[in-house]
């Protein structure tokens, strides 16, 4: 099986892997053999997986995309790395996404961008855009990804993949290099909702490294996928389908969401009217929070460090302007700006008493006594995928993009995208559109079990 999907990696051209290493892959792939024949095997033992190259690996490169580490290797694997290997999954390699996972289409890689399989004119979406295209080009079975305002929902979305974000805190951030500390989320990519929960058995858990890492009991993500949806409720938020999204979106949407009803749900309209303002506060937040995580990479612990420089000053600041690329450097300096004395009431902290005001839109309609609804939905991305280049040099355009991912991060939610039809590309290319659905806290289990539902 693995020798199948290194083929196939060799034979691609969609800049999906970043690294692959061969006798690393087979090495373990070999174990996984012996533990199959020793009857000392789990459900994922000997099946492949590729990691986001954000989670770090011990023997695979690992760059978050970024020239600033270009060449670092880690000493130790990741918490999801070594639950997986713990599985007896086999390691594929490494996979390309936006650098430290900061953009919405994966150019921002410095290794370059990843195309999307089902058009390659056509962007992956970003972050985890390499997961995306790999699991849709069949390079993989299975991918790990990290959301931290969409970057698992909406590349699913684009390449016509199942993707989920568990709640905040599920799956540890030990060993996934940092972004947004309070929004950073680990998940999987995968073909189907079943494959995910069968993942996410692997991937969640308690995690002392990891500070805000939740102390739950272990569950069973797939104990729910055959439940029926009689009588379930599903929200559909109005702010959800209003001006901005496309019609060849909203078409497919809509007729997944009549799908649901003869499935024999019943659907409601609800209002979450701060959807607007997860824009602005996202872009403080994850910005403050990225300029601090980013400190780090100073040429002097690890990172690139510039061949010339005069004093240490000099020697930072040449290395931090070599090693991080344009939009790196546009989070750091807003994210500096909003945390300066002077402007921290006036922006931080005023993000986060939004923060909280959309929290509370969400739990308005999915808890409490006068609930609405069971689950929400809608689209992911309020367009199909669009061409390379097109939002490369307009940062604002790929900002606005997040508008539906960005609310369900904040609140620290799960949300997940699965397929649900096609759009047309501006070149008329047959381009994926995903259906996001959102549930409250620790729901991941039904959330899959609508999806399978649905698949
Ligand atoms: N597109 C968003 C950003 O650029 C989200 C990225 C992510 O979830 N990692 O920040």
């Amino acid at each position: 099986l693995a020798t199948l999907f290194l083929d196939r990696i060799d034979a691609s051209d969609l800049n999906a892997f970043l690294h692959v290493d061969r006798e690393l892959t087979l090495a373990q792939a070999k174990v996984a053999d012996s533990r199959l024949s020793d009857n000392n095997a789990g459900q994922l033992t000997g099946v492949p997986i590729a990691h986001k190259d954000i989670f770090v690996t011990r023997g695979w490169r690992t760059t978050a995309g970024s020239r600033m580490l270009d060449n670092y290797v880690s000493p130790f694997d990741a918490t999801v790395v070594e639950q997986f290997n713990a599985a007896g999954m086999v390691t594929l390699g490494k996979l390309n996404c936006d650098e430290f996972a900061m953009g919405s289409g994966n150019e921002n890689s410095y290794f370059g961008p990843t195309l999307n399989p089902w058009d390659k004119r056509a962007v992956p979406g970003g972050s985890s855009g390499g997961s995306a295209a790999a699991v849709a080009a069949r390079l993989a079975p299975a991918a790990t990804a990290t959301d931290t305002g969409g970057s698992i929902r909406q590349p699913a979305s684009l390449c016509g993949v199942t993707g989920i974000k568990p709640t905040y805190g599920s799956v540890s951030r030990y060993g996934m290099i940092a972004f947004a500390s309070s929004l950073d989320q680990g998940g999987p990519i995968a073909k189907t909702a079943e494959d995910c929960g069968l993942l996410l058995n692997a991937m969640t858990g308690f995690d002392e490294r990891d500070s805000t890492s939740l102390q739950r009991p272990k569950e069973d993500f797939t104990r729910s996928l055959n439940d029926s949806l009689q009588g379930l409720r599903i929200g559909v938020p109005k702010e959800f389908f209003g001006a901005g999204l496309a019609a060849d979106v909203e078409a497919a949407v809509r007729a997944a969401l009549s799908e649901f009803e003869k499935l024999g749900a019943q659907l409601v309209e609800i209002s979450l009217p701060k959807t607007e303002l997860s824009i602005p506060v996202y872009y403080v937040i994850a910005p403050a929070e990225a300029s601090s995580n980013l400190s780090r990479f100073d040429g002097v612990r690890y990172g690139h460090r510039a061949a010339d420089y005069g004093n240490l000053d000099d020697m930072y600041r040449k290395s931090r302007a070599e090693g991080f690329g344009e939009e790196v450097k546009r989070r750091i300096l807003v994210g500096s700006y909003v945390l300066s004395h002077g402007y921290y009431d006036a922006y931080y902290l005023q993000a986060q008493k939004i923060r909280r005001l959309i929290a509370q839109d969400f739990q308005n309609a999915l808890a409490g006594a006068n609930r609405q609804c069971d689950v929400i939905m809608g689209p992911v991305s309020p367009t199909v995928a669009w061409d390379l280049g097109d939002k490369t040099n307009d940062p604002v355009a790929n900002y606005l993009a997040d508008i539906f991912t960005l609310s369900t991060s904040l609140a620290g939610l799960p949300g997940m995208s699965i397929p649900c039809g096609f759009g047309q590309g501006e070149k008329n290319g047959k381009r994926p559109v995903g259906l996001q659905i959102i549930g409250n806290y620790f729901d991941e289990a039904r959330l899959l079990n609508v999806a399978h539902q649905f698949q």
